[in-house]
């Protein structure tokens, strides 16, 4: 239910009794309590404590238009696991000329044994492939406490008199950054602010720091095309992974297929014998088929072999479509399946593809990460 003409007295969005997820948010039993504050100014106000609220993407880019008329330093968080489903596509389109730092999260999942540097590399050059012209691309770990330094570093090298706008996709681990730059930055003694930017009814919040201006945090845009926005809250687990990514390494004969639980499935339709990685959460089930069975395996045993997710969430999930790849000779290429991970093809002699994915899951080949 919109409560009519009540807004919060943090954000000044309109707020709601039904969805914690959504903006504005307010359980209903303490609707009546004095200054109306949305339960996420409450947290942040009272706790010290970030949480995640959500937009459409028609409305994120409302909010990013106002940003690019204001004097912010707009940092934009993607998630190392789903680089290119998690990045705001058409950025520059909406903010125009402002600096924007890239900050790539969730480097602790990557196996041990990785250079950095390459990441690093790697990461400025799909960024700029996909249209986002960073001032500077940082990596860290949010939730590990990684490279934190490297952000505030950047922070202060880019950020001159501005504010900071921090924007990103839902999941990416935005909360937990701010909490940390909160920590360390901001007076919560002041008053959380009502945005001066018009796009204040669209759920950003201003966070004084210490020196007069402010963090804008704004809500997590909501990109149905990737996996992680279309399965079950409960099977979210199985799919985010949590720990530094073990491999699993396949080698394929053409005419076979893998299963990834039954959320998606890679068919290698022509090419010699080769590896395919498999880089995904550890808590997920890979299963190994010959194509000409694949169709009666999903039809049979969907659900329960080949899972999540179980039975009663399978109707939740779009049908899958198709995604024909070619891997090109001599390329090491990734399949990212946004969401769920992405495969390693050794492609040294071509390979083609056919990766069936939830209807509307972005399906792409990239160059190969690792
Ligand atoms: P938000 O929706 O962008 O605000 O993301 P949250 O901060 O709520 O984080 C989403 C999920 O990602 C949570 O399960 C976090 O624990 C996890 N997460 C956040 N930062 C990191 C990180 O640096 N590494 C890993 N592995 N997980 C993270």
């Amino acid at each position: 239910m919109t409560l009519a003409r009540e807004i919060c007295s943090g954000c000044g969005v309109k707020l709601q009794t039904d969805n914690p997820e959504k903006i504005g948010y307010i359980p209903t039993a303490v609707r009546d309590r004095e200054p109306l504050m949305c339960q996420r100014c409450y947290r942040i106000k009272h706790y010290n404590e970030m949480s995640s609220a959500t937009v459409n993407p028609a409305d994120f880019l409302a909010i990013l238009s106002q940003l690019g008329k204001s004097d912010a330093l707009i940092v934009h968080i993607v998630d190392l696991f789903d680089f290119e489903g998690s990045l705001i596509s058409g950025l520059h389109r909406f903010v125009g000329n402002t600096p924007v730092l890239l900050v790539v999260n969730k480097i602790d999942l990557l196996p041990k044994a990785i250079n950095p540097n390459r990441v690093l590399n790697w990461a400025q050059k799909q960024a700029k492939q996909n249209g986002i012209w960073a001032s500077k691309v940082v990596l860290c770990s949010a939730r590990k406490n990684i490279g934190f330094d490297r952000v505030v570093e950047a922070l202060s090298e880019l950020r001159g008199n501005r504010d900071v706008a921090v924007v990103g996709a839902t999941n990416v681990g935005k909360s937990t950054l701010i909490n940390r730059l909160i920590r360390d930055y901001s007076d919560l003694e002041a008053e959380l602010t009502t945005s001066p930017y018009p796009g204040t009814t669209l759920g950003v919040v201003n966070i004084p720091l210490d020196d007069g201006r402010s963090i804008i945090d704004t809500p997590g845009i909501v990109y149905d095309s990737r996996l992680t926005e279309l399965v079950q809250k409960h099977e979210l687990q199985a799919v985010l992974p949590d720990k530094p990514l073990k491999p699993t390494v396949f080698q394929l004969n053409e005419q076979q297929s893998l299963f990834f639980g039954a959320l998606a499935r890679l068919d290698f339709v022509k090419g010699e014998r080769q590896s395919f990685t498999c880089y995904m959460s550890n808590a997920l089930s890979i299963h190994r088929t010959k194509l000409e069975r694949a169709d009666e395996l999903y039809r049979e045993h969907r659900g329960e072999l080949l899972a999540p997710p179980v039975k009663e969430d399978l109707d939740k999930l779009p049908p899958f479509t198709k995604h024909a790849i070619r891997i090109p000779k001599g390329a090491q290429k990734d399949v990212l399946i946004s969401g769920l991970g992405w495969v390693k093809v050794n492609g040294m002699t071509g390979a083609e593809l056919m990766v069936h994915a939830p209807r509307g899951v972005k399906v792409i080949m990239r160059d190969a990460l690792i």
